[in-house]
C-alpha cells in the first residue's frame, strides 16, 4: 500500500462533487487514513450499499462533505493496525464499525441513548466511510463478529438487522400472537424486519408493490401478503384480522403507503416509520390517533448492543442476510445503478 513517494495509498470508491449519475463515483487511489490515539486500522473485506450512500452521492443527505469524500456506512474487516491507547482490540481481531460514532459522553449516551447521541459523527457521512481497502475508527466505534459470522454477511446484515430490532422489538416492542404489518418487504429493512417478526412469534403480513417481491417474503416466513400496487392496505389487513386490524406496522415508505397503514392498525397499535421516499408530506387524520389510541414512532437509528445482539442471532442461523449480488468495490457505480433500478430484493455487497 505505498506508492514510489513513500505515501501509503490505497483504493476507493470516491466521489469529488454531487452527482445524479452513478459514474460520480470514481474508483481511484487515496491516502490511506493513519490510526490516531484510540483508534483502529481496518482492512475491510466487504462492503454493503445503503441508501444513505445514494442519497449523498446524489448531494440529498443534508450534511456537506469536505471532497473528495469516501462514503460506505456498511463495512466489514480485520484490524491491521492499532494507535496508542488501544486496550481493547488488537491486530487481527475481526469487527464491524457501527455507523454511529457516538461520542459516549452527551446525556442521551449516558442515559444509554447511544442512537440519538447529540455530539455523533456518521461513518461515511461526516468522515470516511467503508468504499475503500482501509477504514479508521475509534475503539469505541466498532462491534466484534462472533466467529460463525462472514464479513459478506456482517456487512450485509448488521445495519438493517439492528435498524428492524430497533423498530420492531425495542420500540414496537411486538409480541407472540401479534399481527404485524412490514412494508417494503423486499427492501434492505423489509427482508430483516419479515425475519425478526417472525422469529418473535408475530403474524406477519409482508407488504410490497411487487408479487415477485413478495413471494421470496413469503419464503422467509411471511404468514401472509399485501400487494399495496393492487390492494388498500387498511382493507386488506382488516380482510386479514377478521376486521380488527393490526397491532404493530414497521412502514418506510411514507406518502399514501403510510396513510394506509396507520388506517390499518387496530385500537392501541404501534407504527414505526424510518423513511419516507415515496412521500415526505403527508395528510393524516389525527382523530383516528385518539380515537383508537394508536402511536407513531420515529425509528431508523441502532445501538452497538442491538448490532451484537442481530450479529449473534445471525452466527447462530437464525436470522439470514439476503445478498441480491455481489460486486466488487471497482464496479460501485454499477452496485449504485442496481440499487436505483428498485429491481433487487436484499443487499447489494461489495468486496475489495
Ligand atoms: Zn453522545
Amino acid at each position: 500500500m505505498r506508492d514510489d513517494h513513500g505515501e501509503t495509498i490505497m483504493k476507493a470508491a470516491v466521489i469529488h462533487d454531487y452527482g445524479e449519475g452513478c459514474d460520480t463515483l470514481r474508483y481511484e487511489d487515496v491516502q490511506t487514513p493513519s490510526p490516531g490515539s484510540g483508534e483502529l486500522l481496518i482492512k475491510t473485506h466487504a462492503m454493503a450499499v445503503n441508501h444513505c450512500d445514494t442519497d449523498l452521492r446524489k448531494g440529498l443527505f443534508g450534511i456537506a462533505q469536505e471532497m473528495p469524500h469516501v462514503m460506505g456506512v456498511d463495512a466489514a474487516g480485520e484490524i491491521i493496525a492499532v494507535g496508542d491507547g488501544v486496550s481493547r482490540f488488537k491486530v487481527g481481531d475481526r469487527v464491524a464499525p457501527h455507523f454511529m460514532l457516538t461520542c459516549g459522553i452527551c446525556q442521551n449516551c449516558s442515559d444509554g441513548k447511544e442512537n440519538i447521541c447529540q455530539n455523533a459523527e456518521i461513518l461515511g457521512v461526516t468522515v470516511w466511510g467503508g468504499y475503500a481497502e482501509y477504514v479508521k475508527v475509534g475503539q469505541n466505534h466498532v462491534v466484534r463478529l462472533p466467529d460463525a459470522l462472514s464479513y459478506e454477511d456482517a456487512a450485509a446484515g448488521q445495519i438493517p438487522f439492528a435498524t428492524a430490532w430497533e423498530a420492531l422489538v425495542e420500540v414496537g416492542r411486538i409480541r407472540a400472537g401479534e399481527h404485524v404489518i412490514v412494508t417494503a418487504a423486499g427492501g434492505g429493512v423489509g427482508s430483516p424486519g419479515v425475519q425478526i417478526a417472525q422469529l418473535a412469534g408475530a403474524r406477519l403480513i409482508a407488504a410490497a408493490g411487487a408479487d415477485d417481491k413478495l413471494e421470496k417474503a413469503t419464503a422467509l416466513g411471511a404468514d401472509a401478503t399485501i400487494n399495496y400496487e393492487k390492494e388498500h392496505i387498511g382493507e386488506a389487513a382488516r380482510a386479514l384480522t377478521d376486521g380488527r386490524g393490526v397491532d404493530a406496522v414497521l412502514e418506510m415508505i411514507g406518502g399514501r403507503i403510510l396513510r394506509q397503514s396507520i388506517d390499518a392498525l387496530a385500537d392501541g397499535g404501534r407504527l414505526m416509520t424510518i423513511g419516507a421516499h415515496g412521500g415526505e408530506q403527508v395528510d393524516v387524520d389525527f382523530i383516528e390517533f385518539f380515537r383508537k389510541h394508536i402511536t407513531v414512532h420515529g425509528c431508523g437509528r441502532s445501538t452497538k448492543a442491538q448490532v451484537r445482539r442481530v450479529l449473534a442471532l445471525m452466527a447462530a442461523g437464525k436470522l439470514r442476510p439476503v445478498i441480491h449480488k455481489r460486486f466488487g468495490l471497482s464496479e460501485a457505480a454499477e452496485a449504485h445503478a442496481l440499487m436505483e433500478s428498485r429491481k433487487f430484493f436484499g443487499r447489494m455487497v461489495m468486496t475489495p
